[in-house]
């Protein structure tokens, strides 16, 4: 039976769930608020782990073209201290293929491939119950109704109000993020600082990571401790407006006042600043199954970015994918569903549990927590 399927969101989950139904021959409806798939820029960089994303590739039968594109060499880690001296110099072993990077823009459009998304169609409710199914409104007015519709829209879904009353709490942290380009040609000494993959800097209550991507593009991330209205409370007048690329700049260089200077070029020659505080939702989120809806991803289990959330969201994608695919009637999809979330809640509530203890320890009032969580978890 070929069971009517929405999926709202085409990012890492929504993509993989609906490239893995494609793949078993099932119609499926992605529908996705962005324009273009380049409405946006895609963002960083991400590393998938062998049992999570790439497994997930695997069922979508992507992973030779994944390996194509990945950059094995991007697992090199460093980690220095303030004063620029190098504490740790991770280097992948040749062949290995735990974690390679790939770029967010290469991984959507590997996931696209033949999908054909309905672009521009932001949902802003989802009501199930209904006589004929599901039915999900978009922003411009029009309705339809499904039989299953899988919430993958991310950390502010329009789809969870239909299954839960909770909201994304801000942890306490903040990102700030900007990027370099070109850099091997136009910064070759920050080049050899970062290497083939991330080099980071842990201080107290905050740290600046960089992250290599493809063709010389580098993300900078700087993360503090601060209240979510810091920008508002800085020895200002107005404050900081977070538009205002140089007052960023600035503010930043002097929140990492003292460190090295090769570590502060990062930030001095970053060209765009975005703005990105942590949000995180409660640790277990769980729901009372309601037959027709359900969630995958960050809709489902916002956490600290600690290398999961990707990772999760494509096997979640993947998993369920097969589990529908396989359901011959209503009540074998609705059951499908219903094992599916009490195994990915149960799940991602652990890895919840694990990434904000890391959050803790990577943004902490003492800086060799840091040190510490990485020497636990790198092979040596
Ligand atoms: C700085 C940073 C670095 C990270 N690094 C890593 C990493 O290295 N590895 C890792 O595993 N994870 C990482 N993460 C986490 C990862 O980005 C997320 O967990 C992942 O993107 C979740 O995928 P998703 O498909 O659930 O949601 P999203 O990627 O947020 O995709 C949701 C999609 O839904 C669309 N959408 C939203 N609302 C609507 C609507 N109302 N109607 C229709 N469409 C809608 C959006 O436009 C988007 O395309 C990082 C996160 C951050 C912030």
């Amino acid at each position: 039976m070929r069971h009517r399927i929405a999926v709202i969101g085409g990012g890492p989950a929504g993509l993989t769930f609906a490239r893995v139904l494609h793949r078993h021959d099932h119609p499926v409806t992605v529908l996705e608020g962005d324009p273009a798939p380049d409405a946006r820029p895609p963002g960083g960089t991400l590393d998938l782990h062998e049992r999570m994303g790439q497994l997930a590739l695997d069922r979508a039968g992507l992973l030779a073209e994944f390996q194509a594109l990945s950059r094995p060499e991007g697992q090199a880690m460093r980690i220095l201290d303030a004063d620029g001296t190098v504490l740790r110099d991770w280097q992948p072993r040749p062949g290995d293929l735990a974690n390679p990077e790939i770029d967010r823009g290469q991984l959507r459009d590997l996931l696209l491939g033949p999908l054909d998304v309905r672009w521009g169609r932001g949902v802003t409710e989802v009501v199930p119950g209904t006589r004929d199914g599901v039915l999900v409104r978009f922003a411009d007015g029009r309705q339809e109704t499904f039989d299953l519709v899988v919430g993958a829209d991310g950390a502010w879904s329009r789809v969870r109000p239909a299954l839960s009353s909770a909201t994304p709490h801000y942890t306490g942290i903040t990102m700030v993020e900007t990027s370099l380009d070109d850099v091997d040609t136009r910064h070759p000494d920050l080049a050899r600082l970062i290497g083939d993959g991330s080099m980071a800097v842990y201080g107290v209550n905050r740290n600046l990571v960089a992250q290599r991507n493809s063709g010389g593009h580098v993300k900078v991330y700087a993360q503090f401790r601060a209240p979510l209205d810091w920008h508002t409370n800085l020895d200002r007048r107005a404050g900081l407006d977070l538009d205002d690329a140089e007052a960023v700049r600035s503010s930043l260089l002097a929140l990492f006042d003292g460190w090295a200077a090769p570590v502060l070029d990062l930030l001095r020659h970053g060209t765009a600043f975005v703005h990105r505080p942590l949000y995180v939702l409660p640790v277990p989120h769980t729901w009372t199954h309601v037959p027709g809806v359900t969630l995958l991803g960050d809709a489902a289990h916002l956490m600290p970015p600690l290398g999961v959330g990707a990772n999760l969201a494509m096997l979640e994608g993947a998993e369920l994918a097969e589990s529908v695919a396989a359901a011959p009637g209503p009540a074998d999809l609705d059951e499908a569903v219903r094992a599916f979330e009490e195994q990915m809640c149960a799940r991602a509530g652990r890895w919840a549990k694990i990434t904000t203890a890391g959050l803790e320890r990577l943004v902490s009032p003492d800086p060799t927590q840091a040190l510490a969580l990485f020497d636990e978890v790198q092979p040596s």
